[in-house]
């Protein structure tokens, strides 16, 4: 599709986009729960940029950085493109435009689509709930027994200390 003659005809696309096809996507996540819902309005901005404002909504499962886990994401993301021919344009949009790039006059959506929700996972997941136990963290030192031992190796450094005295 090009992009210039959807912003001409201030083309509204609503759909949804099959997760089977975006394979940049499945890579990048543990599963893809359904498709990808996706609205796109292509019109000129005030400052006479061709640009489309779109939203995106999908379901994923990401891996838990504490248990390591699955754990479900909804994400829902809104965006404001400037369809550029050049990085050279795309420097010159508006603040409030992210360039997207058209080849000649082929716009390839799916892939400017999937760019798009690569953007907006999230960085890191992790469950809501405590999914790994507390006292199985080892940094925080906060369980009585394991701060016993903790104790240990100073009780030896000070009886170092103390033998070095003497001596
Ligand atoms: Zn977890």
């Amino acid at each position: 599709m090009d992009a210039r003659k959807l912003v001409l005809r201030e083309q509204r696309l609503v759909g949804m986009l099959p997760a089977a096809e975006l394979e940049r996507l499945s890579a990048a996540v543990e599963s893809v729960d359904g498709d990808i819902r996706a609205e796109l309005e292509f019109a000129r901005d005030l400052g006479g940029y061709l640009a489309a404002s779109g939203k995106l909504g999908f379901s994923v499962h990401l891996e838990c950085q504490r248990c390591l886990q699955p754990v479900p994401k909804d994400v829902e993301a809104e965006f404001r493109w400037g369809i550029v021919w050049s990085e050279e344009q795309g420097k010159a949009l508006p603040r409030d435009l992210d360039p997207v790039m058209q080849n000649g006059d082929e716009l390839d959506l799916y892939q400017v689509l999937e760019d798009e929700i690569l953007l907006n996972l999230p960085m890191v997941a992790y469950h809501d709930e405590e999914c790994v136990p507390r006292d199985r963290f080892h940094f925080g030192g906060e369980s009585g027994g394991e701060d016993e031992q903790r104790e240990n190796p100073f009780k030896v450094l000070e009886q170092l200390k103390g033998s070095s005295d003497k001596s």
